[in-house]
């Protein structure tokens, strides 16, 4: 068996029972293929075996007290899995299917993506079995403060740098430094995704939709496309999906889906800014569900289906797809529908939404596929950013922050594209992106010696 396969094999065997970390584990190591010839060195240093077993892995337990008056008990995890070439850094998820391979497939996929960004920044992930829908301002606070009250001990602006993710935006990101700058004594940077007033960067909120939007439009220019006059289908309706509506608008084109656990909304006019800054506050302030839009605009709604599912179910055609809400929402059936139905250019917002059979898919019918780690890298660029203006003690503008994640954004594709050509499989963002993050960290770990 080659290296690879030894090292998807021991993965399986090891770290049974994780699923989603083995499906990372084989999408990145498969096309790590091509490195294993040209370079010895990694073999002998066994980087392969290293690079899947996670620095630490750190988990606890979080009981807090609902408004009720009764306890509550939540799992807590932070993976810190590489911090070969910056801190460890990546965000906490809160939602009721998080688990330790959740996490470990997460954490594992910011190594790789972090590298790519340009900037000094190691690899990590936590979160919690927490739901925090249906709970009150209350009980977020005294989970977040139940959760940090552990946490704190393994963060800090040199170690690990956590931010956000699903079920964590402004509102948990207040109350986790709000808690740590009270026990630590210290307001040091050891969250990203902070408001404003509290050390927080300009274009944070909007850059993961931002960047996913600017990924696809260099995916575009290859094959002397726009992104002006397409239409865009888009799934969730969080905080990736907004700014990515957002974005799609600025540059002319028209996103027609939406959608949340609950349901589907498709509105074939498009979601236009007006019905935009509804959703923010649908979504951000009030916590409601998009049927309330479909309501609202007198648009079709589909309970219980996926955006995907209402594609293939009702044959919409779309230009492009941005999938922004969970793992695996396209399996290898929606990939087919998505093609038929005319879509030519996928740009994941979520981590890892597509199934491995699904990029087969794409792959075997020439559609630009922007793989996760490629396509949203963004929002843990514009992280860096905030962590270098954190440090300098100022303030970049709107156009600064932007122009910077777009530049981030351009360098990161053009680095997939050279690292695919080099590798043997021109055009091959998935490849290029893997190899291109995997050598940065692996020559890293070659210096350090064994350790
Ligand atoms: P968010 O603001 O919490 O929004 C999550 C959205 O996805 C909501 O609309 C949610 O619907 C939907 N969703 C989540 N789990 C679902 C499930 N199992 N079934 C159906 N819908 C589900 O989170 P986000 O920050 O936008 O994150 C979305 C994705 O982007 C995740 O994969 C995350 O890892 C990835 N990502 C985020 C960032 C970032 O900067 N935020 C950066 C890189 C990647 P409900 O409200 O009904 O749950």
């Amino acid at each position: 068996m080659s290296v690879i396969q030894d090292v998807i094999a021991y993965v399986q065997e090891k770290d049974a029972g994780q699923p989603e970390f083995h499906q990372a584990v084989k999408e990145v190591m498969t096309t790590l293929e091509p490195t294993v010839a040209k370079h010895p060195e990694f073999v002998k240093a066994k980087i392969y075996q290293r690079i899947v077993v996670p620095d630490r892995v750190i988990m606890f337990r979080v009981p807090w007290v609902n408004d009720k008056g009764e306890v509550q008990v939540n799992r807590g995890f932070r993976v810190q899995f590489s911090n070969a070439i910056g801190p460890y850094k990546g965000g906490l998820r809160l939602h009721p299917s998080v688990n330790l391979g959740i996490i470990k497939f997460l954490g594992f996929e910011q190594i790789f993506k972090n590298a790519l960004t340009t900037l000094p920044m190691g690899g990590g992930k936590g979160g919690s079995d927490f739901d925090p829908k249906g709970k009150s301002d209350d009980e977020v606070m005294r989970f977040c403060q139940a959760f940090m009250s552990e946490l704190f001990r393994h963060i800090g602006p040199d170690t690990d740098v956590p931010a956000g993710d699903i079920g964590v935006g402004g509102r948990e990101i207040g109350y986790l430094q709000g808690f740590y700058k009270k026990i630590v004594n210290n307001n040091g940077t050891v969250l990203t995704g902070k408001g404003l007033e509290y050390g927080g960067s300009l274009i944070r909120p909007e850059a993961t939709g931002y960047g996913a939007v600017y990924f696809a439009a260099e995916m575009l220019a290859t094959r002397g496309k726009e992104i002006k006059s397409k239409v865009a289908a888009i799934s969730a309706s969080g905080n990736v999906a907004q700014y990515t509506v957002e974005k799609l608008n600025q540059l002319g084109a028209k996103a027609i889906t939406l959608s949340d656990s609950d349901g589907t909304v498709v509105d074939e006019a498009g979601v236009d800014d007006k019905k935009l800054a509804f959703v923010l506050e649908l979504k951000n302030i009030r916590r409601g569900r998009m049927k309330e839009y479909a309501d609202k605009y007198k648009v079709p709604y589909y309970p219980d289906k996926s955006v995907w599912d209402v594609i293939r179910e009702k044959g919409l055609k779309v230009d492009l797809a941005f999938p922004s809400a969970h793992e695996n929402e396209i399996d290898g059936s929606s990939a087919q529908a998505l093609v038929k139905n005319g879509c030519y250019c996928v740009s994941e917002g979520a981590n890892m939404p597509s199934t491995l059979d699904a990029i087969k898919f794409y792959q075997d019918n020439n559609v630009l596929y922007g793989p996760a780690k490629a396509a949203n890298a963004g929002g843990v660029a514009t992280s860096g950013l905030e962590m270098s203006q954190n440090s300098m003690r100022l303030s970049w503008s709107r156009e600064e922050v932007d122009e910077k994640l777009h530049g981030i954004m351009k360098s990161i594709h053009k680095a997939c594209l050279e690292a695919s050509a080099a590798y043997g499989k021109p055009g091959d963002y998935l490849m290029g992106a893997n190899i291109a993050g995997f050598i940065k960290v692996a020559n890293a770990m070659l210096a350090y010696g064994i350790v």
